[in-house]
């Protein structure tokens, strides 16, 4: 598989090295160039099999066969959890994506990029450095917990996180550190920026992100939009629409691959207040405004770093953006929708799938069969849930256990100096 740089197509790299590396040149994306599709009886063969199967002849096609020749291991030890596609109400399901180690969708990719990596670094150190919302921090932190050689720093924005995420995070140790900055998500991933740009400090200590910047956690997501489908009965499939909830634009950009793979599929982008891409649409404006604090919060990104996959996308597909429906919704929106959902059907959602399943409703076309993407499991949201809904959501035992544990982590302004000397004189390997 051959990757180039979004910002300079004279880098192009393998799929490993984009892995390693993270990001180009100028801070340039790693994309592919080209797509080879499948024809429509090898996508009906392909929603034949079984997910994990499925799963390896989808990456196997998409990473080509002289790469990786443990992939097929990778992907069934990564993918060694459930996903279901549980009705909703009358029109819509929810792919349930959170039924992972940390009840979040980012299991998937964090899973599937820790193993790869540490099938590709041999013996050379390597420093995992991530800014999270949320939950990719968690799914990091616990993907890559006590795997040899790797060290992961985990930064997060004082105050916008829950309590349980930030128990996934700062209570594992060993390997794991977590930082705690005193600024928004924006500035956390800022820093990740800079310190990408420092090549002394990418080359003492191995520097890697593990964001959804990096290709492999994409390119895992893409096989869930397979199972969905495949989870439909036969006379559904043709009609489908996907609503996704959107924060850095990883999750629909693989949802986007598996387009261009030959998914029959629409796909709806849903945001929350935070709504750069919403107004992009509408106006042809890119003007990202202050993030704003949600109760989705893994979605207040207003500068979303997946975008220009997005488009790098659309361009090599002929695709128009005036296809994308899209929608955001506000917080009172969408705890509205959390109350409908659960008195009208009886089901439960937290708030980045509630303003999903919002957006989708309001786009859906009679005849479609619409799917929103569960993201994180509604026990992560536990105190805004049972404060939506009237409920007393119980939490699953092992994270309750967790939360009990008590956090290891280090406080530090949004200060890259600061964040420089921790890494090179804290961090041991
Ligand atoms: C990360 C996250 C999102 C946003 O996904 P992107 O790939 O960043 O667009 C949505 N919901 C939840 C619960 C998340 O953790």
């Amino acid at each position: 598989m051959e990757l180039v740089n979004l910002k300079d197509s004279t880098e192009r790299v393998s799929f490993a090295q984009a892995v390693k590396q993270g990001i180009g040149k100028n801070q340039g994306l790693f994309f592919m160039e080209h797509i080879t599709p499948f024809s429509a009886a090898e996508v009906n063969e392909l929603l034949g099999l079984d997910f994990v199967t499925r799963s390896q002849k989808v990456l196997r096609h998409l990473i080509g066969k002289d790469e990786m020749p443990n992939l097929e291991t990778i992907v069934a030890d990564a993918f060694n959890f459930d996903l279901k596609l549980a009705p909703a109400d009358q029109n819509t399901y929810c792919l349930q994506l959170f039924l992972g180690p940390t009840l979040a969708f980012k299991d998937f990719g964090a899973r599937f990029m820790a193993r790869v990596l540490s099938s590709i670094i041999g013996d050379s150190k390597c420093t995992i450095l991530t800014a999270t919302s949320g939950d990719t921090g968690a799914a990091v932190a616990a993907a890559f917990y006590q795997q040899p050689k790797i060290n992961v720093v985990v930064m997060y924005p004082q105050g916008m996180i829950s309590p349980l995420q930030e128990s996934l995070i700062a209570t594992l140790g060993d390997n794991i550190h977590a930082v705690e900055i005193k600024a928004p998500f924006d500035s956390c991933q800022d820093l990740v920026k800079t310190a990408f740009d420092d090549a002394s400090l990418r080359q003492e200590v191995g520097l890697n992100s593990a964001n959804s910047i990096n290709i492999s956690r994409l390119l895992a997501q893409v096989c869930y939009y397979f199972e969905a489908v495949a989870q439909l009965p036969v006379e559904k499939r043709n009609k489908v629409v996907f609503a996704v909830p959107c924060g850095n634009f990883g999750n629909i950009t693989a949802g986007l691959i598996a387009k261009a793979l030959g998914l029959q599929a629409r796909f709806v982008i849903a945001c929350n207040a935070n709504d750069t891409v919403p107004r992009y649409l509408q106006s042809g404006k890119w003007e990202p405004h202050q993030t704003v604090a949600t109760i989705s919060n893994a979605m207040d990104i207003s500068r979303p770093n997946n975008w220009p996959r997005v488009e790098a996308l659309c361009k090599m597909m002929g695709w128009s953006l005036s296809d994308f429906d899209f929608g955001s919704v506000d917080d009172e929106t969408t705890r509205e929708n959390m109350r409908k959902l659960y008195k009208e059907s009886g089901y439960i959602t937290e708030p980045h799938a509630a303003v999903a399943h919002k957006v989708l409703t309001d786009s859906l076309k009679d005849g479609e069969v619409g799917i929103f993407l569960g993201t994180a499991h509604p026990a992560k949201f536990k105190e805004e849930v049972d404060k939506t809904l009237g409920i007393d959501l119980p939490l699953p035992q092992a994270l309750e256990e967790r939360c009990r544990l008590p956090l290891q982590k280090k406080v530090m302004d949004a200060d890259f100096a600061q964040l420089k000397s921790y890494m090179l004189d804290d961090l041991k390997l």
